[in-house]
């Protein structure tokens, strides 16, 4: 299977140029080629020098490949500012990518994997179930497909989020290998605080991060403000219990310094109370926080109910009362098959349909 060139950092391919017998200048046109300009066709640069256009042709017939994943379907909301793609990978597995455009600091949400093994019920994502990691060269090829999106506007991505498909710690070494090339300035450049990751809450990866110093803004998917009440939303609660979660965020926050953004899914009386919002502000006293609160996008799988908007200002206001910093995030793109994994489930709908 030949290797991705967009799979390794710098300093490998630093390394496989050197190794056979080229000088090391190439690797850094190479390198600007593939990330600082996303050029999507290598054949097509004419500022290659012979040895580095040789080395090229040869090998890339045996040994390497780059990752470009063609848009398997686009979407673009009616105010043209959140663009939904899925894009799809070698193995015809198709995975989400958005653009959003909002208050012109350009954000791209990416997958880190298709399908995801958590199964959360209220999550489009979940309810397919997992089909395997994307290699950092997938994950880095979203960011690159986001950031010629936006050059054709005159545009520049600034933000990135790892709210797509998947859950980002389940594939760590990928998710950081992949940040460290796309946060890399010699190529697209975009700062480890300008990057969060969300994670339903694996344990082991939140202390992982924390021991590393991790330079990543984390948000944890909270939902739950009592262990049987979120192991009903999230299954992998019965893995990592929320007792253990909270402990590995007090530590994280210790470790680092850095404030946590909890994420909270507003659901029509299963977590949207006052009562809940009492709970959760207990639950995170002492911690560093930063509550999102995220109305629900419905999908076919879960019959849970969007709340109230007074249910949700209830909630926001005793939060902020807590001392808890607290938003309500905007419902984006909502006219694009929404959230996460929904516009995937709605193809395979279709494809069912057209069968
Ligand atoms: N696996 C990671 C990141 C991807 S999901 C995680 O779970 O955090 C990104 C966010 O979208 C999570 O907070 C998740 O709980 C939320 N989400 C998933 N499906 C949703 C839906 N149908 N409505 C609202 N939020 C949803
Ligand atoms: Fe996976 Fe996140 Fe969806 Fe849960 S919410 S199933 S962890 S993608």
């Amino acid at each position: 299977m030949p290797t991705s060139l967009h799979d390794l950092t710098f300093d490998e391919l630093r390394e496989l140029i050197v190794q056979d017998g080229l000088r090391p200048s190439h690797s850094a046109t190479l390198w600007n080629a593939l990330h600082f300009k996303a050029d999507e066709d290598l054949n097509k640069r004419t500022d290659f020098l012979p040895p580095l256009r040789k080395w090229l042709e040869a090998k890339m017939k045996t040994d390497f490949h780059t990752d470009v994943l063609p848009i398997a379907s686009e979407i673009l909301s009616a105010d043209d500012l959140t663009r939904k793609y899925l894009l799809k990978l070698q193995d015809r597995q198709e995975i989400e990518t958005v653009v959003m455009g909002y208050t012109g600091r350009h954000t791209a949400c990416i997958s880190t994997q298709a399908g995801c093994a958590m199964g959360c019920v209220f999550c489009a994502t979940g309810q397919m179930g997992f089909v395997r990691h994307l290699r950092p060269g997938e994950i880095v090829a979203q960011v690159h497909h986001a950031r010629r999106i936006l050059r054709e506007k005159g545009e520049r991505l600034r933000n990135l989020v790892l709210m797509g498909m998947g859950e980002p710690l389940h594939n760590y070494d990928n998710v950081m290998k992949a940040l460290g090339i796309i946060s890399d300035t010699r190529g697209a450049n975009i700062g480890p605080s300008k990057i969060s990751i969300s994670t339903v809450g694996v344990v082991p990866g939140i202390l992982r991060m924390a021991e590393e110093g991790s330079r990543y803004n984390l948000a944890v998917s909270l939902h739950g403000s009592t262990e049987a009440e979120r192991a009903a939303l999230i299954p992998a609660n019965q893995r990592w219990p929320l007792s253990d979660l909270i402990a590995a965020c007090r530590t994280y926050c210790e470790k680092t310094d850095r404030k946590i953004f909890f994420a909270w899914t507003l659901i029509a009386g299963v977590n949207d109370t006052a009562e809940h919002a009492q709970r959760v502000a207990a639950l995170l006293q002492g911690i560093k926080a930063h509550v999102n609160l995220i109305p629900l996008n419905e999908t076919a799988g879960y019959d849970g109910r969007e709340s109230i908007e007074t249910a949700g200002t209830v909630f926001h206001r005793i939060i902020q009362d807590a001392g808890i910093p607290c938003t309500v995030r905007q419902r984006r793109g909502i006219d694009v098959a929404a959230g996460c994994g929904q516009l995937k489930a709605e193809r395979r709908k279709r494809e069912k349909v057209t069968l």
